[in-house]
């Protein structure tokens, strides 16, 4: 009897479901196999997958298991806990447990097989025997058997250090020969380091050396700016990357080579350092010493302490208005997770929009903190994977994907601006982070704390009936208040064709300009890709059954509901007010606007922000300018309204508040509330107060009054109303079933047969089935989009129905076809 286990379980890496039984060949049998990743053969090819269990027996129904082809040995196995976290991900979200298993994977999923070839004993044998040997071969035995477990087969065709080159033919015919055998191995795909100009600061070898530095130094003084560039360098621990200094000196690499020639510095290339430097944002500072909390802080991070002690599962809902200190909450709690051994994650939606955050962090907790942010290359990531790994690190911050970082030991997880959509992955394995984050702490047995100036109805709601504990920080902590909100009616005051500005609001921005302060304008584009209303009253036209908008279809010239399918024709008269002539249709985007105020205001400088101009560096750039006061007016959509921390701003300005309000999604009030009092909370941040002008053709409209009273409670109160009488969450549960293929009419006829195929059950279970119907986005890279709701009460019958509709067997995938691909969404959150 042998006790080490002989099978594994593996999730391999390919769209199928469960998990596949292989047998662990007797190289491999003494190793701890759990959270490996190998190369396995699956139908006639190799796949990498991860080992998710071992055991002795073979499991029932199993035979004749193939065997493990090979394992990728120098990483580290993920482990257990995020293998088992994982698993939960891959059930809940019905996703393949290979493909949740990549989410939390270093470096995607990239491996690949690579030949390897060793020596035979025979080989061995004929290399030691002294017979006679083909010179060719002698060479060829002779290279394998310097390099102990062989040598990749490409490395033996390159050739050895001295030049010598095999021959394919010699190394087939050793083969053949039986004297090398080839094996595959698994290799992780190349990452590159990056490696930057680093300025060092020489330290001396002796005391006669002590001196001479001594003396180059004090001749600095009368050169303050090398004497600078020199403290600067100290501040940083005596070496910094010359990009990173730059940011604070323009002119600082000639001062560090003065430096250098006055033999005070020397220069190195090192291998880039994560983290802020590469955020590129200039000119923003982040304070290091923490402040005096307030008492409203003190008692949220008291209530956090007692969960942190307590060293169970507890979640907390940190609801702090916009700058109320919430972060500082954070560093808090975490300096004592940190004393008490144990690690953080922290997830923000956005890393690149903020790297002020990363820069605080860094600040407060230096090299303890691991910044995982979309600017990474693969091998900066994969090396910040290995820190937090191998507890280097224990602070790691975020976004979505970090909620898998592999820390050990978790003692907390933050998930700041909860409310955020961008928690949500929209393709592939649709998991949000926020709802996996107090998954993971609760199975962790550690704090969840959720923060947020606008709380998702979800997490109030959770709050409210107690299941997380309430935190308020209702007030800002410095003599900031919040700034003043007043209302335009676009009803009343005409807005102008192009830039969308009115009167008060033109004249709000003429003033804010003579000032030298700087202006935020924001546009909630999303809604204007399709924006029908009535100029009159503002009516948006709603589906009674859904209570969702509908949408315009330029081609065919109808209003459709994208829940139901339910379509009208856009009526002459307004329905509402009676009023005949009154319906607008129209596009708007950001360039349009940026330009037409560039036009207005000649003299002020202009700058974009959205997706369009901004990716990556570029949004650094950007936000950089407006840190430095370099733009006077900031026009853009969404990415304005995140937690930018922008002194100068005085004026923030809404062009048209309630384009999102008809989106035809029933979150579209709640996220319009949050977007608003998030742009809102950008302004008057620093000495002088901020003022906000919100113009709206529907000012009546909860999400917009609310939003301009600073009326969170309020705006609350009545969205849980309407969720309650329709039952959407948190009132119920939904899942939506997302078609696409390239044909509209095949995809369409594909989604309807499954309609009416789980009907039936859909029925009995009393899960509600909305649809099909076209999806808002009805063509995505070019395939057709359908889609189906199903909404109830309790998630029991909803996941009894999807099991159905993906175990069903061949006779429900008989109803659609190989070209059409269905995917699950648990908990959807996009209903485009
Ligand atoms: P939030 O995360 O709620 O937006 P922050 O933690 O970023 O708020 O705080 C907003 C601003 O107030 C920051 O500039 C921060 O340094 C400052 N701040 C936070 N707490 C205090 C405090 N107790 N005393 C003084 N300033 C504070
Ligand atoms: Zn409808």
């Amino acid at each position: 009897m042998r006790a080490a286990p002989r099978y594994a379980e593996v999730a391999v890496q390919l769209p199928v479901d469960g998990t596949y039984c292989y047998e662990v060949p007797e190289r491999l049998v003494e190793r701890d196999l759990r959270g490996a990743r190998v190369l396995v053969p699956f139908g006639n090819r190799g796949v990498a997958g991860v080992v998710v269990g071992v055991s002795d027996e073979l499991p029932e129904g199993v035979h004749e298991p193939r065997a493990i082809d090979a394992l990728l040995a120098d990483e580290a196995p993920i482990p257990a806990e995020l293998l088992a976290l994982c698993l939960w991900v891959a059930a809940y979200y019905e996703a393949p447990p290979g493909e949740a298993l990549r989410v939390a994977l270093p470096v995607g999923s990239q491996v690949s097989a690579r030949l390897i070839v060793e020596l035979t004993p025979e080989g061995e044998a004929a290399l030691g025997g002294g017979g006679a040997l083909a010179p060719r071969w002698r060479d060829v035995l002779g290279l394998l058997a310097q390099a102990e477990g062989g040598l990749p087969r490409s490395e033996l065709l390159r050739g050895d250090r001295a030049g010598r080159k095999l021959r394919p033919r010699d190394l087939s015919a050793v083969v053949e020969a039986g004297l090398a055998r080839y094996r595959r191995e698994l290799e992780r795909a190349r990452v590159q380091a990056r490696s930057e100009r680093t300025a060092v600061l020489v330290d001396p070898v002796d005391d006669d050396d002590r001196a001479r530095l001594a003396q180059a130094r004090a001749r600095l003084s009368r050169a303050p700016k090398q004497l600078a560039a020199l403290e600067a360098l100290e501040r940083a621990g005596g070496a910094a990357a010359v990009a990173a200094l730059r940011t604070e000196e323009p002119r600082v690499a000639t001062h560090l080579r003065a430096l250098a020639q006055a033999g005070l510095v020397r220069f190195e290339s090192r291998r880039a350092a994560p983290g802020v430097a590469q955020a590129g944002v200039e000119g923003m500072r982040a304070p290091v010493a923490p402040p005096t909390l307030t008492g409203s802080q003190e008692a949220a991070l008291s209530a956090i302490r007692e969960g942190l002690g307590a060293a169970e599962f507890g979640a907390y809902l940190l609801y702090g208005i916009t700058g109320s200190g919430k972060t500082e909450v954070y560093l808090h709690a975490i300096a004592d997770v940190l004393s008490a051994g144990k690690c953080a994650v922290v997830l923000v939606p956005e890393i690149s929009l903020t790297p002020q955050l990363a820069a605080r962090f860094r600040a407060r907790f230096g090299d303890l903190v691991a910044v995982l942010h979309s600017g990474l290359t693969d091998r900066e990531r994969y090396d910040e994977w290995q820190r937090l790994r191998a507890g280097d690190a224990r602070i790691a911050l975020g976004a979505r994907s970090a909620v898998f970082a592999p820390v050990s030991d978790l003692g907390m997880v933050v998930v700041d601006e909860e409310h955020d959509s961008s928690f949500k992955q929209e393709e592939g394995v649709r998991y949000n982070a926020r709802d996996v984050a107090l998954v993971r702490a609760q199975r962790a047995g550690a704090v969840c704390v959720l923060g947020s100036a606008t709380p998702s109805l979800e997490t109030y709601y959770a709050a409210e009936s107690g299941r997380y504990r309430l935190l308020s920080l209702p007030e800002r902590p410095t003599p900031r208040p919040l700034p003043k909100v007043a209302l335009i009616d676009l009803r009343v005051y005409r807005p102008e064709a192009d830039a969308m500005l009115t009167a008060p609001l033109a004249e709000a921005i003429r003033e804010t300009l003579d000032r030298g302060e700087q202006v935020i304008l924001f546009l909630n584009r999303r809604g204007f890709d399709t924006f029908v209303l009535c100029r009159a009253c503002g009516e948006a036209f709603r589906c009674e059954q859904c209570s969702v908008s509908l949408t315009y279809h330029r081609a065919r010239d109808i209003l459709l509901c994208h829940y139901c399918g339910y379509q009208r024709r856009i009526p002459k008269t307004c329905p509402t007010c009676g009023r005949a002539g009154s319906i607008l249709r129209r596009g708007l985007g950001t360039e349009k606007v940026a330009a037409a105020v560039g036009e207005r205001f000649p003299g002020a400088h202009v700058g974009r922000l959205d997706r369009d101009v901004a990716t990556g560096a570029r949004i650094g750039e950007v936000l950089g300018r407006m840190a430095r006061g370099e733009i006077d007016i900031l026009v853009g959509t969404q990415m304005v309204t995140k937690g930018h921390d922008f002194p100068g701003v005085t004026l923030v300005g809404v062009l048209c508040a309630d384009t999102g309000l008809s989106l035809p999604d029933f979150r579209a009030s709640e996220r319009t509330f949050q977007l608003l009092t998030q742009v809102a909370g950008r302004a008057g941040r620093g000495e002088r107060p901020g003022r906000v002008l919100i113009q709206s053709y529907r000012t009546e409209a909860v999400a917009v009054s609310a939003a301009a009273h600073h009326d969170y409670e309020g705006f609350y109160r009545a969205e849980r109303v309407s969720r309650q009488e329709l039952g959407y969450p948190p009132f119920g549960h939904l899942a939506a079933i997302r078609f696409d293929g390239p044909d509209a009419r095949v995809v369409e006829r594909a989604a309807r047969r499954l309609a009416e195929r789980v009907a039936p059950a859909s029925l009995q279970l009393g899960v509600s089935v909305l649809g099909p119907a076209e999806a808002p986005l009805a063509r995505l890279k070019g395939r057709a989009r359908w889609h189906m709701w199903l909404r109830a009460s309790t998630r029991r019958p909803l996941r009894r129905v999807l099991e159905e509709i993906l175990r069903g067997g061949p006779e429900v995938l008989a109803q659609v076809p190989a070209e059409v691909r269905i995917g699950v969404d648990v908990d959807p959150i996009s209903a485009l």
